[in-house]
């Protein structure tokens, strides 16, 4: 599909919305994807990517952050908490903080640093077990306990269960940070992101329709 057709869609579906033009922020998620692709990606003007995985991210950002003044990537995967360290290093924006024993570790890492990245609270609006994310009924008290870290949570972010539309959950994640007084919503992927966007979604984080399906097997 390629970027531009993606920023298009993008554009399009805001001008639909009825939302300004560029409130939507395009995470190009670039997990697992060839180094050639991501450099053409790059190479078209695309600043803000996305990663799943600390390790990859740190073997392979440094360089293009050297190469492409304005790089930003933003971590989008599960962190483990013996990753943080390199997680606040290496990110301007962590989508993924789910747990309660994160956020103490995130929060010692900035007192520490004296700085740290924008957080979106991930939330498990599906309920699902084997989901990560704080389940909804515990949202409000966790915004509260994150911000009683002095941690700068902007937004909340999700993951809707396969199976199923994904527009109440949009709404859903919508309504919790309205209600909350965050601004931000990470929501929306390659196949759903134009609901996202009609939904209130900030930040959209597309992979595959932008770079192509990915390839596992060949990491
Ligand atoms: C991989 C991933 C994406 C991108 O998925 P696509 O379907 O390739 O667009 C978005 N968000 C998260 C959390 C991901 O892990």
């Amino acid at each position: 599909m390629g970027l531009n057709q993606i920023k298009q869609r993008i554009a399009a579906a805001e001008a639909a919305a009825g939302r300004a033009p560029g409130s939507v922020q395009l995470i190009a998620v670039s997990k697992v994807q060839p180094a050639a692709r991501v450099a053409a990606v790059l190479a078209e003007g695309q600043r803000l990517f996305g990663e799943n995985y600390v390790q990859e991210a740190a073997g392979k950002w440094p360089a293009w952050r050297a190469e492409f003044p304005g790089v930003a990537v933003h971590m989008i995967g599960p962190l483990q908490t013996n990753k943080a360290k390199l997680a606040v290093e290496l990110f301007e924006a962590i989508h993924t903080l789910d747990r309660p024993s994160l956020a103490t570790k995130l929060a010692n890492l900035a007192q520490a640093r004296g700085a740290s990245p924008e957080l979106f609270i991930q939330v498990n609006t599906g309920a699902e077990p084997q989901k990560a994310g704080i389940l909804p009924a515990d949202l409000d008290a966790f915004v509260a306990d994150v911000r009683g870290l002095d941690l700068p949570v902007c937004g909340l972010m999700c993951i809707p269960p396969d199976a199923e539309p994904p527009e109440s959950h949009f709404a859903m994640l919508a309504e919790m940070a309205a209600r909350n007084g965050l601004s931000g919503l990470s929501m929306g992927m390659s196949g759903d992101f134009e609901a996202a966007i009609a939904a209130g979604a900030t930040h959209v984080r597309v992979g595959s329709a932008i770079f192509g399906a990915r390839d596992y097997a060949a990491r």
